[in-house]
This record gives structure tokens, C-alpha cells and sequence, in this order.
């Protein structure tokens, strides 16, 4: 397997374990996401992620030069808009609030949402690397 399936797939494993979490603050997601760790092709400068919905269809991407823990914090922050369907709403800070992820995302995750992210970690093992 290469490096983009290898991390597709430890991405599916962490959303499984990330479920729990948002159950816990009373939200769900669909049960079927695609991930996708490649560039999206409306990707503007500086892009990290984007949820993309296509009627049933619901995708995710990832950046592929981020390492683990910023592909958690993007995937949480996209996980997010698949939560509540929309974009920068004052819903979706609240759920990012709720969730532990300070401001959407960009000022990073709050210490319980950190210590989540190590635990995915000791559980998935690391996100694959480039050798
Ligand atoms: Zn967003």
C-alpha cells in the first residue's frame, strides 16, 4: 500500500474513534465518509481540508503535507461541518466549542481534545509517514 492509502485508511480508523466523541456532545455525522488525502481541486493557497458533499455522497479532504496531529485537527474541523451541514456558522462554532477545538480550528485544540488526538495515536499507532 502507498502512503496516501496507508493514511486513508488510519484516517477511516480515527473517524470510527472520533464518533464517539461527538455522540458524547449530542451530534452525529454520516455513517459513510470518504477520505481523500490529496489536494481538492479548488484548493486556494494555504488550503488544509475541505468536506465536500454530493447528494449521498460525503468526502473529505486532507492535506498531504500536514503530519498526524494537524490532519486530526482538520479532519475534527470538517468532521464538524458534516455534523451540522453548514459552513462558518455560529452552530458550527458552537459544535467546534463543544468539541474542544478553539475558534473552528485554526488556534488549535483545547488540552482534552489534544490528549484525544495522543490516545488516537497510541490506538491507530502514528499517521503513516513518507519513509
Ligand atoms: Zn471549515
Amino acid at each position: 500500500m502507498n502512503i496516501k492509502t496507508l493514511r486513508q485508511a488510519w484516517l477511516m480508523k480515527a473517524i470510527n474513534i472520533l464518533r464517539h466523541d461527538f455522540s458524547q456532545i449530542g451530534e452525529t455525522f454520516p455513517e459513510e465518509i470518504h477520505i481523500l488525502v490529496e489536494y481538492h481541486k479548488f484548493a486556494p493557497p494555504g488550503w488544509l481540508g475541505s468536506y465536500v458533499e454530493d447528494g449521498d455522497h460525503h468526502s473529505i479532504y486532507i492535506s498531504p503535507i500536514v503530519d498526524g496531529l494537524v490532519a486530526l485537527v482538520i479532519l475534527v474541523h470538517e468532521l464538524i461541518h458534516a455534523s451540522v451541514q453548514e459552513n462558518h456558522s455560529e452552530r458550527f462554532y458552537a459544535v467546534s466549542k463543544a468539541i474542544g477545538l478553539n475558534d473552528g480550528a485554526l488556534a488549535g485544540p483545547e488540552e482534552v481534545l489534544l490528549e484525544r488526538f495522543h490516545e488516537v495515536e497510541q490506538i491507530l499507532g502514528m499517521y503513516p509517514e513518507e519513509a
